[in-house]
């Protein structure tokens, strides 16, 4: 072992400055135990790490890097953006140019407020909802993210008429005394809960299709009866689409749902990760009725210092640009369904129980016989499959989510030599499960 690895040295290094080496945790490999790979440069669908080494990202930054890294149209908007100055702390064109692109592509949105973070994005819906409503309650549900803000970190309480305990230090019980936390995809108990509590809530926030317990989609009569006792109850309904937004489709889950459920629409909408291109940028909107009881029209407060940034929006538009494309979803989509068709392919030729899903660019797969339809079933992977699973693609150059509970993304980047590659690598690791 005469080389030096230079990742454990970075890990090693990052450790005594920052807490866990590192400045969010999953990137800590802690699930799946070894060394995080330390990224040194990206280019198109691939990175390199500290040694040098190549790999296949299929993480893409966790979503927002759809047409893979240093897109040559995207890179000079960031450059001839950042040469006219980075942070001016008053409006710019550029704020409207995209604000004007997401209305325009996302038809339940009259207005958006940008922010800085799909966390700061969350948290602001959710003080928009309560505002508007006059209500304090929220429902959200089990395996579903919506950033760490204290009254999300919450995690099912012991029944349906008691609300959620905290799932971090530091939240006082009375934070979340407001939250309740249901199963996804639970018809009976969403139904209960609204005959309980449903002239207390304020809103439903929901990821449509759950990315952060791997790849869950809610299913079509779930979204319906969201829907419609939100309505019924005078709550609004909340989708976080920071993942899914622009990314398993142009319009967003939202538009998902409607090619099944004709006018379906959420009321407030929560994006961030494609929107910004790579870029710390985010946003959430919805009707100009509820959108104008924000500062400094209405008596809801938020500000943010970098919020609208001239820099990120250059990179968020000149990405918009690129996906608003004719055929740009299509291909993603065509491309990943290859990867997935492949990998269950391979899968059972191994003999190994797996089943995968996918919409637009992103996917998620389990070693598990079917689908799951919520967390707990989610969890029900054997973790110690997944981690061989896990170093076995990234011995062969392939880098998937160091968890089982994170989805997969595709870029516009990734070429058919990537997926058979991919596949390829898949198929020797299947054999040795
Ligand atoms: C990533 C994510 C967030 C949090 O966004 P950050 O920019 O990491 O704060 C919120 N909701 C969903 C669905 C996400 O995937």
């Amino acid at each position: 072992m005469g080389n030096p690895d230079l990742n454990q040295q970075l890990f090693d290094r990052a450790r005594r400055s920052i807490p866990g080496g590192v400045n969010s945790p999953v990137r800590a490999f802690k699930a799946v135990g070894g060394t995080p790979r330390f990224v040194q440069r990206a280019q198109g669908p691939h990175f390199w790490d500290a040694q040098g080494t190549r790999y296949i990202d299929y993480i893409g930054s966790w979503g927002p890097m759809i047409l893979g890294h240093g897109h040559p149209a995207v890179l000079e908007a960031v450059l001839r953006a950042a040469q006219d100055g980075f942070s001016f702390g008053a409006p710019t064109e550029r704020e409207i140019d995209l604000a004007e692109t997401i209305i325009s592509l996302v038809p339940s949105l009259e207005m958006v407020r940008l922010v800085s973070s799909g966390t700061e994005a969350a948290m602001s819906a959710i003080r928009l909802a309560r505002g508007a409503t006059g209500r304090s309650k929220i429902i959200k549900f089990e395996g579903c993210y919506h950033g760490h803000a204290d009254a999300l970190l919450v995690k099912a309480g012991s029944g349906l008429a008691t609300f959620g305990n905290p799932t971090s230090a530091g939240v006082p019980p009375e934070v979340v005394q407001h939250t309740l936390v249901l199963e996804y995809n639970n018809l009976a108990q969403l139904e209960q809960a609204f005959a309980l509590h449903g002239q207390d809530i304020a809103c439903l926030m929901i990821e449509p299709i759950a990315g952060n317990m791997n790849f869950v989609r809610a299913s079509l009569p779930f979204m319906k009866k969201c829907r419609e006792l939100c309505t019924k109850n005078g709550a609004l309904l909340v989708f976080d689409e920071v993942m899914t937004g622009f990314r398993v489709a142009l319009g967003g889950a939202q538009s998902v749902y409607a090619k099944s459920l004709p006018g379906f629409a959420p009321d407030l909408t929560v994006m961030g990760k494609v929107i910004g291109g790579g870029m710390p940028l985010a946003a959430f909107g919805g009707s100009r009725a509820i959108m104008e009881l924000l500062a400094p029209l209405g008596p809801v407060y938020q500000a943010g210092t970098l919020s609208g940034n001239p820099v990120a929006t250059a990179c968020g538009l000149a990405t918009l640009k690129e996906i608003s494309r004719p055929g740009f979803f299509e291909t993603l989509s065509a491309r990943t369904a290859s990867l997935v068709e492949g990998l269950k392919y391979a899968a059972s030729q191994a003999g190994v129980a797996f089943s995968a899903d996918c919409e637009g660019g992103m996917f998620g797969f389990f070693l598990l016989p079917e689908l799951p339809q919520n967390y707990t079933q989610v969890m029900r992977s054997e973790s110690a499959r997944f981690n061989a699973l896990f170093h076995g693609l990234l011995d062969r150059g392939i880098y998937i989510a160091p968890a089982l509970y994170e989805a997969g993304f595709v870029s516009s980047a990734h070429t058919e030599a990537d997926i058979a590659e991919t596949v390829a690598a898949a198929r020797q690791v299947f054999a040795k499960l």
